[in-house]
């Protein structure tokens, strides 16, 4: 199998009270597992592309074979997203970020709470299943943005930072309806200090 879903870096229940661990436990055994399993299916009859890391096969999906182009971006991406979400959270987390990530943020929203208010906002407004996302643009510089379903940033040659998923399988048995009030306690759990390693190596 080319592509395994990496082991969740913490307990089931670590990231309660702000994240249950049932939520926790199907999303990562059962959802990531599944993006994985169908991102292999659809991968089976071309070796040379499972072959390459995910993010490069996201990154040049115009190399993807068409037929099989949507399989790829749905549980390519839904392979790749599940494991960089579980990457940049963690229990006893949230905070503020420090060093450059901090001050570029400062430079680009006016102020953390500002950064805060318009990534909660854009996670809150997509409309549907998907994801809201801090990435480094081709650009150099700091964007918010969301993506519907699992269409991933770095299609759009945009380098990930920070997540949060908004499908409702990622809350609904804690905060059913309330998408507001998971994205107000997703904040205790983002690590800072993750997302600052994946900004140095943007950088770079
Ligand atoms: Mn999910």
């Amino acid at each position: 199998m080319p592509y395994e879903t990496p082991p969740l870096p913490y307990a089931y229940d670590a990231l309660e009270p702000h994240l249950d661990a049932r939520t926790v436990e199907i999303h990562h055994d059962k959802h990531h597992v599944a993006y994985t399993t169908n991102c292999n299916k659809a991968l089976e009859q071309h070796p040379q592309i499972a072959a390459q890391p995910i993010e490069q096969v996201l990154r040049t999906l115009d190399k993807v074979p068409a037929e099989i182009r949507p399989a790829v971006i749905n549980h390519g991406g839904g392979h790749y997203h599940h494991a960089f979400f579980w990457n940049i959270m963690g229990p006893g987390k949230g905070g503020v970020p420090k060093g450059p990530l901090a001050d570029d943020i400062k430079k680009t929203f006016g102020s953390f709470d500002a950064f805060k208010d318009q990534f909660s906002k854009c996670a809150l407004g997509r409309f549907a299943s998907g994801w809201a996302w801090l990435c480094r643009g081709p650009d150099g510089q700091l964007h918010i943005c969301d993506t519907p379903n699992q269409d991933s940033p770095l299609s759009k040659a945009h380098t990930p930072l920070l997540t949060i998923d908004v499908w409702e399988h990622a809350y609904y048995l804690k905060y059913q309806n309330r998408r507001a009030d998971w994205i107000a306690a997703w904040w205790n759990l983002v690590n800072w200090d993750a997302v600052a390693d994946l900004y140095a190596a943007a950088r770079r």
